[in-house]
């Protein structure tokens, strides 16, 4: 069945909640451990259930948001969506306290357990009004950036649409368009302004109600963080400070000579190499048939998972009007299918959907086929991008096939990018901590915040004279600061591990893509920490972890 036959019913809750009350009745009375799991799988069938159906729900809602019966069905899930949470709520405390609690471990893995330990603290029954209007909130963000309609070299342009010219080989053309970006932001920015305060007040009173001193804590929670705390993020990020932001001050330099201007602004950043950055050849069916070819050439499961994919049209790339924007991957758990969403826009980017997207649904198709407990099957969100960012690095082998005798120049670019990317992904991060610690702050602080982050995290990029980035607006059009509170340092993690395979697949690439996928196919069987150690790298906690992928990737001379 392809992705736009699956059926789709409407999640139920009110019998859902019925349902899901005889199975909190059921494992509480349960006289075994055995008995407590028949109920623990039954919990999971009703969640996927949920999960199936809402995740088609958004799917062809991002696909058409302005198709009202869809745009309707997400308002009916930002509706029961905390209910549903709030309804695990039961679940988790009969699992946590159960008296047969060591017998269980022998059917409901450790980690799981703890996952569920981890989820109690991140929810209850007081804040589902909030978590309501958060959820709420969020949409309302989600269609404000998707409204974009930009006026550019006589056309008009969403967001991902600009982003073709943002990275122009012109100068003045790229300048222009981040300035006509910045002129969107601008007349909409009391609006950004607006729903992001309310999203952070909002966020503060929750973590408050449930007894917490703010809301970086409950957010660490919430992000499923069963490994690594506020301290140990303090550690990469002086560690990023210290080892990256010099490492990545090397590139600035040699890149500002290449293109010959005295300062590089934001809007050369990206531009790695002076001709421009290497565009995919061939149509968009070229660049899947090619696609095809890389998996099937990187191992016989990967090829297995790619013609599954193609064969039943999970990929959904073609940008249109009304069509969200961004790009991300989902899952149908109940048909055991992955589902990739993307807007192609000409640039390299469409490339990164074959690997690094694909890398996503890779990991899901894999926990899907082969992971009982689908709480297990895809890990935290730091797990899930080493999935994916480091397929991104093995896909490297096959770049003639994306980019022709301009192959060397797209890893290089890409190396460059991933390196760039550390100091900026860490930088929210910390941005998100500092506003969450002061939640009062106003809009104009916030702008301030941004700017003197800058200075620290990126001290070789301008914005000086760039409308509405000049006065700190550049994170308004991040969506993950309003959307996903603290995932981007997942990103961060992340990436070091995709590093780390990127330096073993210098040396064997044959032996570094068995490790990775070894990594891959444990889903979330392990945490993140143990994972990245099982693999033989140094914790990314740890002093000088950085310090020596830095050394490493000095190294490899990618140029
Ligand atoms: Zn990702």
């Amino acid at each position: 069945m392809k992705q736009c036959e699956l059926p789709y019913v409407r999640f139920d809750y009110e019998q859902a909640e019925k349902k899901l009350g005889e199975i909190i009745e059921g494992i509480t009375a349960a006289k075994s451990a055995k008995e407590q799991f028949e109920y623990y799988k039954q919990f999971n069938s009703v969640m996927e259930d949920y999960s199936t159906a809402e995740s088609i729900a958004y799917v062809r809602f991002t696909l058409n948001t302005e198709d009202k019966f869809y745009s309707d069905e997400m308002d009916y899930y930002d509706e029961i969506g905390a209910k549903v949470s709030a309804a695990s709520i039961p679940f988790a405390k009969a699992v946590v306290n159960s008296e047969f609690k060591e017998e269980l471990q022998k059917y409901v893995s450790p980690v799981a357990i703890k996952n569920l330990e981890i989820s109690l603290k991140s929810i209850d029954e007081s804040i589902v009004p909030e978590m309501q209007e958060e959820a709420k909130l969020s949409t309302e963000y989600k269609k404000l950036l998707s409204s974009a309609q930009i006026p550019f070299d006589g056309g008009v342009h969403n967001i991902p649409q600009l982003g073709k010219y943002c990275n122009d080989v012109d100068r003045e053309v790229r300048k222009a368009a981040y300035n006509a970006m910045g002129q969107w932001l601008k007349d909409n920015g009391d609006k950004f302004d607006d729903i992001y305060d309310r999203m952070v007040k909002n966020r503060d009173i929750q973590a408050k109600k449930l007894g917490y001193k703010n809301y970086v804590e409950l957010g660490y929670y919430r992000m499923g963080r069963n490994c690594y705390s506020p301290e140990d993020i303090e550690v990469f990020r002086n560690g990023v400070i210290k080892y990256w932001v010099p490492f990545v001050s090397e590139f600035k330099k040699r890149q500002a000579e290449e293109l010959g201007v005295d300062k590089l602004y934001l809007y050369d950043n990206s531009n790695v190499l002076k001709k421009g950055n290497p565009e995919p050849i061939g149509t968009v069916e070229e660049i899947f048939e090619n696609g095809k070819k890389m998996y099937e050439g990187m191992s016989a499961s990967t090829g297995e998972f790619i013609n599954f994919m193609l064969e039943h049209d999970l990929f959904d790339v073609i940008a249109r009007k009304g069509k969200s924007g961004g790009g991300y991957c989902t899952a149908f758990p109940k048909y055991k299918m992955p589902f990739i969403f993307a807007n192609f826009n000409g640039t390299f980017d469409d490339v990164d959907v074959l690997t690094h997207e694909a890398g996503h649904a890779l990991a899901f198709y894999e926990g899907m086929k082969n992971i009982e407990d689908p709480q297990l099957q895809s890990g935290g969100m730091e797990t899930c991008e080493v999935h994916s960012m480091s397929m991104e690095f093995f896909a490297w082998k096959y770049m003639e096939l994306f980019f022709g005798e301009r192959a060397d120049e797209y890893r290089r670019m890409h190396f460059e990018h991933a390196v760039d990317f550390i100091p900026y992904g860490t930088m929210v991060d910390y941005f998100q901590q500092k506003v969450y610690e002061s939640p009062e702050m106003t809009p104009a602080e916030r702008k301030q915040l941004w700017l003197d982050l800058e200075a620290t995290f990126r001290p070789d990029i301008c914005n000086d004279g760039i409308t509405y980035i000049e006065e700190g607006g550049r994170w308004q059009y991040q969506s993950h600061i309003f959307e996903r509170p603290f995932y981007y340092i997942d990103y961060c993690l992340a990436q070091s591990v995709s590093f780390d395979f990127l330096i073993e697949m210098h040396k064997d690439y044959g032996k570094a893509f068995a490790k990775y996928t070894e990594f891959l196919k444990k889903g979330g069987t392990k945490v993140f920490t143990d994972l990245v150690t099982d693999a033989g790298f140094d914790s990314l906690f740890s002093e000088n972890a950085l310090a020596n992928i830095v050394a490493e990737l000095r190294k490899l001379n990618i140029k």
